[in-house]
């Protein structure tokens, strides 16, 4: 009954996702902040769905309060604040929105192209110092430049079409060969795009390979004059080695939108004990400082709070799980629950020997009409439509289905 259904929304969630969630008739309770941890573990005993963005740590200690929860919503990109794992070894499905913001990110890189290539921050600075500079000393056109695209998933390819529009040769390095769009070309090798390259952009995921991805070593196989751009994640570039390539003039310009450490609010940063390094970023020119930005646009944030949103209803009344980062990917067509008998059951189980054998025994008194079932890693996740089960089957399905040793979570959909 979706009336039942109880979601939790912090961390001022867009409000997309409030009236998308609202308008099914779920109970929805709104906060603008994130909980303290005790708190949390309180409020998250009774609900059914979390909504979440980058703040609230979702560890084990807290999912393993939440005893009614079905699924998480994380209304951003990142999913580090879950416990994902956890999550998933107890049924708790979760979702992210993975390309909502993708080309906001896209059009402030070409922005800062731009400015790069015009040294327009510093002239800006210094025309609010009271200083009018005019200068055309190694301020370029972008038009004919290569841009060097590191990481060509939802953003690096934006970045293609919208940079070769303006002119520029696109050549991009990816861990796995992708389909070049417009006239873009993949390099070989990381050192093959960095030698090549006027501007370099980086648009790869956190994680242990791409940790100082950049380094004092690929900056020396930079052009001399060049500019490096990062928007992706705070730990793919070493900032100090930046900082001596573009006090030796090698560097021409850069802009970071991410940093290895981040503040969890606005306020003070460069003064603040996060950080050895920002008072020698503040002291270089041609470099654009901006606060973790990329995706903040209202455009992205409500697109995100439909993806999301919508994810969330799709995974509440229809058990799809089409999008999940954590469960694997399973959905069947033309659910008929409107239909009189017709049920959708919803098996998820640790994924060894035997279970599907047990799972059919116990459908196989009814008619199947459809049924799909996939698994990813130690958890796996059935889905089946019955069309002949009457009010009294439902308690007894569900039942014998709770009581295999496989069961994570059962659901009978009706
Ligand atoms: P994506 O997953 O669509 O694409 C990443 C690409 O990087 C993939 O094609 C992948 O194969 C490639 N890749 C992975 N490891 C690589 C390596 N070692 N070398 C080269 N390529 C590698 O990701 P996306 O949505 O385009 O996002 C890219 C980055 O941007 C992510 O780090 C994301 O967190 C960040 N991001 C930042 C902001 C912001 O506000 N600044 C906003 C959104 C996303």
């Amino acid at each position: 009954n979706t009336q039942d259904i109880k979601i939790l929304l912090l961390e001022n969630v867009n409000v997309a996702a409030r009236e998308i969630l609202e308008s099914q008739g779920y109970q929805v309770e709104f906060h603008k902040a994130s909980l303290p941890e005790d708190e949390l573990i309180e409020k998250i005993r009774d609900v059914h769905v979390i909504g979440i963005r980058s703040k609230t740590k979702l560890s084990e200690k807290v999912l393993r309060e939440a005893k009614n929860l079905l699924v998480i919503g994380c209304f951003c990109i990142g999913t580090n604040q879950v416990d994902l794992e956890f999550a998933a070894k107890h049924g708790v499905t979760v979702f992210n929105s993975p390309f909502s913001n993708s080309r906001s990110v896209a059009e402030l890189v070409i922005a800062e192209i731009i400015v790069l290539a015009r040294q327009l921050g510093d002239r800006s600075n210094e025309m609010h110092n009271g200083t009018w500079n005019k200068v055309s000393n190694k301020c370029w056109e972008i038009r004919g430049k290569t841009l060097g695209i590191i990481g060509y998933g939802h953003i690096g390819s934006q970045l293609s079409v919208l940079s070769e529009a303006m002119g520029m040769k696109v050549i991009y390095y990816d861990v796995v060969p992708l389909m070049a769009l417009g006239s873009a070309k993949q390099v070989p090798t990381l050192k093959d795009l960095l030698k090549q390259a006027d501007f370099v952009t980086l648009h790869v995921p956190e994680l242990p390979e791409t940790k100082n991805l950049i380094g004092a070593e690929q900056l020396s196989y930079m052009k001399n004059g060049s500019y490096l751009i990062n928007a992706s994640r705070g730990s793919v570039v070493d900032i100090p080695a930046l900082v001596e390539a573009m006090r030796s003039g090698h560097i021409a310009g850069a802009a970071l939108d991410v940093y290895p450490s981040e503040p969890a609010a606005n306020g003070d940063y460069f003064n603040s004990t996060l950080n050895t390094w920002g008072d020698d970023l503040r002291s270089l020119k041609n470099l654009i400082l901006s606060p973790h930005i990329g995706g903040s646009t209202e455009e992205a944030q409500s697109a995100i709070g439909v993806e999301v949103g919508e994810a969330l209803v799709r995974y509440i009344n229809d058990g799809s799980t089409i999008g999940a980062v954590n469960m694997p990917e399973v959905s069947l067509r033309g659910l008929t629950l409107a239909e009189e008998n017709h049920v959708r059951v919803i098996f998820i189980h640790s994924n060894r020997p035997g279970v599907l054998r047990q799972v059919n025994s116990i459908l196989g008194d009814h008619n199947v009409d459809k049924q799909m079932s996939d698994s990813r890693g130690d958890v796996a996740y059935l889905m089946a439509d019955i069309s002949d089960v009457n009010a009294g089957d439902i308690k007894s399905l569900y039942e014998n289905l709770e009581s295999l040793s496989s069961k994570i979570m059962t659901r009978v959909l009706y």
